[in-house]
């Protein structure tokens, strides 16, 4: 059986006092949290070290919200996966709707980061979801398609197993507007469907896909207990301890 997986997107939000304030109250709130559950905080990159410090013996997880897939070298401003495995991180967010729209990634750089992701030892949450306009001309199968094939490319079933996918409509995503359960289930049965025709059936039946896009406290329950949802991709939840530990007690 699958177990639930709950990650808090942080994005660029919280300085590193806000970061320790928001740890804290999530840390009086896991003590609550079921053995199938696992809870995963993404932080900015300058709150990594000390959140990692904070969650030591928690349980929690550390990811990041982006990576370069360069071991080091000449490439102003950004971060490496060594780097993030030094201040402890386990999980980095790669492919983000906000990474590919507003920075431009395209799907062969998420591939060259999930890559780099896995021969380093991190566990990729790699996320993938059609716009409204896609949604609305009926694609979003094939962009789901598109973006799952061309981001595994090359990537093995034993590293398979290391990867979370994330299926975020974007259109859903700090709008407020949710994908109705049956929406959400619909492309995850999908998404299992093509993991196991690119892979196998083992690997679809294991693998992690967890629902993004306005999951909250009120319609957290309804979209988990969905066969296929695994767990949730959160981010403006995320940013109050009460509500992120109303998204996973609510399971
Ligand atoms: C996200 O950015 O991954 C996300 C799901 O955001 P929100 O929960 O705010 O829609």
């Amino acid at each position: 059986m699958r177990k639930k997986v709950i990650a808090g997107n942080w994005k660029m939000n919280n300085d590193l006092n806000q970061s320790v304030e928001l740890i804290a109250g999530i840390k009086n709130k896991i003590s609550s949290l079921k053995n199938n559950v696992e809870v995963i905080v993404c932080p900015p990159f300058t709150s990594l070290e000390t959140t990692a410090a904070l969650i030591k013996n928690t349980g929690i997880g550390l990811g990041a919200q982006n990576m370069h897939f360069e071991e080091s070298g000449a490439f102003t401003g950004e971060i490496s996966a060594k780097m993030l495995l030094s201040v402890g991180c386990n999980y980095v967010i790669l492919g983000h709707s906000e990474r590919r729209a507003i920075f431009g990634e395209p799907d062969e750089l998420i591939n060259l980061k999930l890559k780099k992701a896995l021969s380093s030892g991190l566990n990729p949450i790699f996320c993938i979801g059609e716009t409204l306009a896609e949604r609305e001309n009926g694609s979003t199968f094939d962009i789901v398609k598109k973006q799952v094939t061309n981001g595994l490319v090359g990537i093995s079933s034993d590293d398979l197993k290391k990867v979370i996918i994330a299926y975020e409509p974007v259109w859903a995503i700090g709008t407020g507007k949710t994908a109705s359960p049956a929406q959400a289930q619909e492309v995850h049965v999908y998404i299992r469907r093509l993991i196991k025709e690119l892979y196998s059936a083992d690997s679809a039946e294991n693998i992690i896909i967890q629902y993004g896009g306005s999951v909250k406290p009120g319609n957290a329950a309804e979209l988990l207990n969905q066969p296929d949802i695994d767990g949730a991709l959160v981010g403006g939840a995320c940013l109050e301890a009460e509500s992120f530990a109303g998204i996973f007690t609510a399971i």
